[in-house]
């Protein structure tokens, strides 16, 4: 069985014409070989959404959390909307293909398609996951920096697209070399008001007593879905959890604090620009063993 596998969907959305009607809805394809039109949006304009999820023991996790927030971006994006059906048949299949690991991920993209065409194009590609102990057991540092938008910019400038998950990661990645020119691993996003966000591929959670705390969804950011998992492991074990709005002090000062994410999963906070920050070994590698243990 391969270790990377290319799923072609026939017909990504109902809005949208298939692309051969006397095809299968999931074709899979040589991963090595070139399938994407120069002329795609998605190349030309960075046009299109995207998910990402664990594959754990062979599941795909947090799969209708992944699909529900992939059909919001879209919209945002103004997208034919995902024939969701199709997308979960083809997270499958590119699942049951691929050589069983320990840890994998497959990842789903709509794009907007051939310049023209009104054809929207999509994938499903799964590949065995990197190893991520370092990040789990040792931490991360991190370095806060400024995102240039106010905390409420989803509300009063909805055409900016924050907290659409599009294809135009360019400045979540260029952040990612500001900190490693900075030496750091990682990046947390702050509001031009100085309101906490979240990472360019990942969710802030931070202790304070026994509680975890998250910034709110509508600051213009993604709901995370590990985030979701790892409040419901915090409620099985007692501790209060809340979504809400808080300035950087409001992490400088906690008791703890992670950068969540599919793939990655749970990444201990070590240092927060200049300033160390307590590593809970112990949860978070029971936050990370909880996530691997999930079977949905
Ligand atoms: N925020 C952003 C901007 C992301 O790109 C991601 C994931 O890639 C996340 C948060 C974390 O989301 P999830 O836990 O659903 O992977």
């Amino acid at each position: 069985m391969p270790e990377r596998v290319l799923a072609i969907l026939n017909r990504p959305s109902l809005d949208a014409p298939a692309h051969d009607p006397d095809a299968v809805p999931v074709h899979f394809a040589d991963v090595a070989q070139p399938h994407l039109s120069v002329m795609d949006l998605a190349a030309t304009r960075g046009d299109g959404v995207f998910e990402t999820l664990s594959v754990c023991g062979g599941v795909p996790l947090a799969r209708e959390h992944h699909l529900a927030r992939f059909a919001r971006s879209a919209a945002m994006l103004d997208l034919p909307a995902p024939d969701l059906d199709a997308w979960r048949a083809a997270i499958f299949a590119t699942v049951a293909e691929l050589e069983p690991a320990a840890e994998a991920f497959v990842k789903i993209v709509l794009t907007r398609g051939v310049e023209g065409t009104n054809l929207p194009t999509g994938w499903a590609y799964a590949e065995h996951s990197p190893e991520f102990s370092d990040a789990r057991t040792r931490g991360i540092r991190v370095v806060l920096l400024d995102r240039g938008y106010r905390h409420d910019v989803a509300r009063t400038s909805p055409w900016l697209l924050a907290g659409a998950k599009t294809l135009s990661y360019a400045v979540n990645k260029a952040v990612l070399r500001e900190a490693a020119r900075r030496g750091a691993d990682d990046v947390i996003f702050v509001s031009s008001d100085g309101i906490l966000l979240e990472g360019p591929t990942s969710t802030l959670v931070y202790r304070r007593g026994n509680t975890l705390l998250t910034p709110a969804p509508d600051l213009g950011i993604l709901d995370g879905t590990t985030q979701a998992s790892i409040f419901r492991f915090a409620a099985a074990r007692g501790m209060q959890t809340k979504v809400g709005v808080a300035g950087s002090d409001a992490l400088r000062t906690a008791d703890a604090a992670w950068l969540l994410s599919s793939v990655r999963l749970v990444a201990p906070i070590r240092q927060i620009d200049d300033t160390p920050l307590r590593v809970e070994a112990d949860l978070s590698a029971a936050m990370n063993e909880y996530l691997l243990a999930l079977r949905e």
